[in-house]
């Protein structure tokens, strides 16, 4: 540890760095930052910086609330954007409890848990998120709904003009050792998609924090504001974050079995057994803000059904085509406002829960689920996701192996959370009942 440390400091001073970020995530996976000179690196690197807790959503009450900063020495990244001269470093880091044993309330050490447990079988979790988001006109300084352009799906410049910004992200991104594998103009007018490569879990949540960084400052500095908000805008698509999973044993994709039906292993159908079992209870964490239930309605791509197709785009678990080291399951529910430590805990712990306890998943869905009637999803079994969050943390609730993977903290936090959030949107008036009954009534 102490030649990694060393070796630490020797890349801090030839990298030029005069300001160290120590980067974490509260409960709603917002990144936070102590800034500290680069004096104190040394300290940081060996003891950890503290900092207090209490004033973190999610996190401690006051008499609790001394909180230890653990950098993480593998997320050692520039932040390209800022100048060399002063060159700004950034380190995501642990939370620890002011006795040294980590804190139970730091989504990073939820899925930590998570992936510890399922490395008890053998298994890695590898994660491939697809997240989505606008860039809207700033005007005054503010944040607006307005386009920033009118392309379409794949367009091509000259009708996309975001181009220019979207080169500028890849390219922070890359400095940052992304491997971007496909960036496009997505469906809805001013809509973006980037797609980076997989990793295990823990990295690629710490990679989806710093994208959602990345994209918003990179935009900012082209005067626009990138959202990752659900839906922003009524009656065109909202932005979803796909999760494409697999789990891999001795370097070996476990999903794989050139000889199984659709030449998916058993391990695959149990895992997707798992997630179609506890779906319910995920979408709390993978689908947390009250706007997210505003996506998941029928007509916009994203699912409001549960159920798993290896054809259908339609279906919430899709199982895209490739196989060997590519195969995986596709979990197409989740937005990009969720906290990917938590979603992607809640996600292993319900397909580690199918693969240990061989839970089948029920039939495919290989028709437009949407083109059914009631009466046929409920002659299929096919059940709905929750239609808001309170009924979404009801659900979490329901479920144990969700609330396990969780600890009691964190399902305290959210649960209160979701408490307040829904009853301000419950007892709010909305634009939307004005309009229809102040004239009327
Ligand atoms: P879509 O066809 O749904 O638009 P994309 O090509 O946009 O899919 O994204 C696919 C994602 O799946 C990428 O992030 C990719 O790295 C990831 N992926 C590929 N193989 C695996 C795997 N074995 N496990 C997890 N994710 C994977
Ligand atoms: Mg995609
Ligand atoms: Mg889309
Ligand atoms: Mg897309
Ligand atoms: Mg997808």
């Amino acid at each position: 540890a102490k030649d990694a440390t060393a070796e630490m400091l020797a890349r801090i001073e030839q990298d030029n760095v005069k300001f160290l970020r120590l980067q974490f995530s509260d409960i709603f996976g917002m990144p936070k930052n102590v800034a500290i000179p680069v004096s104190q690196a040394e300290k940081a690197l060996t003891d950890g910086i503290g900092f207090d807790g209490s004033s973190i959503e999610g996190f401690v009450r006051i008499e609790e609330s001394d909180m230890l900063l653990k950098p993480d020495f593998d997320t050692y990244t520039l932040l390209p954007w800022r100048s060399h001269e002063t060159a700004v470093a950034r380190f995501i880091c642990d939370v620890h409890k002011a006795n040294t044993q980590p804190f139970e309330g730091d989504p990073r050490y939820v899925l930590r848990r998570a992936l510890d447990d399922a490395a008890k079988d053998g298994f890695v979790f590898n994660t491939g998120p697809e997240l989505e988001f606008f860039l809207f006109k700033m005007v005054d300084g503010k944040p607006t709904t307005l386009f920033q352009d009118v392309g379409g799906y794949f367009d091509l410049a000259p009708s996309d003009l975001a181009e220019n910004v979207r080169r500028d992200i890849i390219l922070a991104l890359e400095a940052m050792d992304f491997e971007i594998e496909a960036s496009h103009h997505e469906v809805a007018e001013s809509q973006h998609e980037i797609d980076f490569k997989y990793s295990d879990a823990l990295k690629t949540a710490d990679n989806v924090i710093t994208f959602k960084f990345a994209v918003k400052s990179l935009a900012l500095m082209a005067g626009l504001h990138a959202t990752f908000m659900p839906k922003p805008i009524y009656g065109i698509n909202g932005s979803g974050m796909h999760v494409n999973c697999s789990l891999s044993k001795d370097g070996k994709n476990a999903f794989f079995d050139p000889n199984g039906k659709l030449q998916l292993s058993e391990t695959a159908y149990y895992f997707i057994g798992g997630l179609v079992k506890h779906a319910r209870a995920i979408t709390r964490v993978a689908n947390p803000t009250i706007n997210s239930y505003k996506r998941l309605v029928p007509g916009y791509e994203a699912p409001c059904y549960i159920s798993w197709s290896a054809s259908n785009r339609s279906a919430q678990i899709r199982v895209p085509a490739p196989r060997g080291n590519s195969t995986r399951v596709e979990f197409r529910s989740p937005d990009p406002s969720c906290n990917p430590y938590l979603a992607f805990a809640a996600m292993l712990a319900a397909g580690m829960d199918g693969v240990r306890n061989k839970i089948e998943p029920p039939a495919s869905t290989d028709k437009n689920i949407f083109h059914m009637t009631a009466a046929e999803r409920q002659e299929a079994g096919i059940e709905t996701l929750p239609g808001n969050l309170y009924e979404a943390n009801e659900a979490m609730l329901a479920d144990d192996v969700v609330c396990n993977a969780l600890g009691k903290h964190v399902v305290d936090a959210l649960t209160c959370s979701a408490e307040i959030e829904w009853d301000s949107f419950r007892t709010a008036v909305h634009p939307w009942e004005l309009e229809r009954y102040l004239a009327t009534y």
